[in-house]
């Protein structure tokens, strides 16, 4: 059995013989399940790509110069935007971690896999498929390395990996292991799954990163920002500086995530692989006046960046295709020639064959904690719904609330930062959204989801004490 130690801990890693034994079983599946469906994308005679999923916690996308920022935080995405697919209009399906996340792995909207409800959002069903399942059953080898919180083990994610461990909330927590496990499986199809949160809140990046505002005089303290009892700033300029330290934050992922890029090329296996670089969802920096996310469903909260490297390295240009998470799982699989099971999201080419232009978000409070937390209220996270959702075309936002009726509508090509509700003024158009809603959403009713109990929404000690860490509760 080999052994990896990191931080004077010792952690268990699954032996080589267990990997060329599935390697072995994998390549008999791919004889009979790949025919005709190699090297569209630059795969490995017979061998599918290795598949890279990074996922960049609370990145907003609109934070990246290959989105349009104007501060240089992310050189290395930029360099691999250049080789990438960049999705400019990717939505995540919720503003929090655990339901967003499963809907990435699952292809289902947030009240179909179940995890909806913050802050106890209970366990992914056994009986939904994981695109983590769907690989492993196709000879991959799996692993999942994570930030811990609300992508823990506890709330299911980690089913279809060989193995799933966090060793810390930062991508450079996990690095080490990383690494050395990607050298010890670059010769068989491998799917490996790396998130860190290093972006979400406190924002406490390392000094050499911490360079967007370094003119700053002020003396506001970030964290202070996240604790209950916490400060606002007073002033633009300590506002400016909370985002500051954010891009930071995003600055230091970079880094790291060009420290594993430069190892794939290193180990000459940058042309067998496919990394999808996504977050599950933004940061609110005031825009509805409230930090932090999970509260509403606004752009700066869905809206994530995508993008999409192919094993040949050559494939470079915007899509403008409104794609949500939700259509990940099926649209991969779809890219390395397998099947994902029936589900709510629809591969790339279904998208842009049907011209499908509604995508969906939902987001939600667990009932019973409001009313345990009532009367204490962070300042900046005013006003927490029970539910609320919304229907999103290229032009048009409509929210919901927890009745099902309509509560809010925004024009997205005059008013892109969701300003200005116009629900008065456009009610016929709220009226066939909520329709649309209906007939091709989540198909579950507001009321129902309200009522959920709360079974099997107990979190251990060991959970509760690394959320903590992460500024919840
Ligand atoms: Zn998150």
């Amino acid at each position: 059995m080999e052994k990896e130690t990191i931080d004077g801990n010792r952690y268990k890693l699954v032996s080589r013989d267990r990997y060329r034994k599935r390697v072995r079983e994998g390549r008999r599946l791919l004889r009979f399940a790949n025919k005709g469906l190699r090297s569209r994308i630059g795969n490995r005679a017979g061998v599918r790509p290795n598949v890279i999923i990074i996922g960049i916690d609370t990145l907003r996308a609109d934070h990246l110069p290959s989105y349009g920022y104007g501060k240089d935080t992310s050189p290395n995405l930029d360099l691999l935007a250049q080789q990438s697919l960049v999705f400019s209009r990717c939505y995540s399906t919720s503003s929090w971690t655990a339901p967003a996340w499963s809907s990435f792995m699952t292809g289902m909207l947030p009240s179909q896999h179940g995890l909806l409800q913050y802050p106890r959002p209970g366990r992914l069903r056994t009986d939904i498929p994981t695109l983590a399942e769907i690989l492993e059953a196709a000879g991959y080898v799996t692993l999942g390395l994570h930030g811990g919180g609300f992508v823990d083990e506890q709330f299911g994610l980690g089913r279809g990996f060989m193995e799933y461990q966090s060793h810390g909330r930062r991508f450079e927590h996990n690095l080490r292991l990383c690494l050395r496990w990607i050298r010890w499986n670059r010769k068989w199809p491998f799917f490996l799954f790396w998130h860190g949160f290093d972006c979400h809140m406190p924002y406490d990046p390392p000094a050499e990163f911490d360079r967007f505002d370094s003119e700053y005089a002020g003396d506001y303290d970030v964290a202070r920002l996240f604790r209950p009892d916490g400060d606002l700033p007073e002033n633009e300029a300590d506002h400016q500086h909370i985002i500051a330290r954010y891009d930071g934050e995003i600055a230091y992922s970079d880094s790291v995530v060009g420290t594993v890029l430069a190892e794939l090329e290193r180990l000459q296996i940058l042309n067998q692989t496919m990394i999808v670089v996504l977050s599950d969802h933004g940061e609110e920096f005031k825009e509805h006046g409230s930090y932090d996310h999970t509260r509403t469903l606004y752009d700066e909260l869905v809206h994530v960046p995508l993008m999409v490297k192919f094993p040949a390295g050559h494939i470079s240009r915007q899509v403008d295709t409104l794609i949500s998470l939700a259509d990940l799982a099926p649209t991969i699989c779809e890219w390395i020639g397998l099947k994902f099971p029936f589900c709510h999201g629809k591969t790339l080419s279904q998208i842009e064959k049907l011209d499908k232009e509604y995508v969906f978000a939902e987001t939600g409070y667990l009932k019973e904690y409001l009313e345990e937390s009532e009367g204490w209220e962070w300042q900046h996270k005013p006003n927490r719904p029970v539910l609320l959702r919304t229907i999103q075309t290229q032009k048009w936002k409509l929210v919901i609330d927890q009745d099902d009726n309509p509560a809010e509508l925004y024009d997205r090509d005059v008013d892109e930062l969701e300003q200005h509700n116009i629900l008065d003024e456009s009610s016929e158009k709220a009226t066939y959204l909520r329709s649309v809603f209906e007939e091709l959403g989540p198909g579950t009713k507001g009321d129902e989801i309200v009522e959920s109990t709360s079974e099997m929404r107990q979190l251990d000690e060991a959970v509760i004490k690394r959320l903590q860490d992460l500024g919840y509760f």
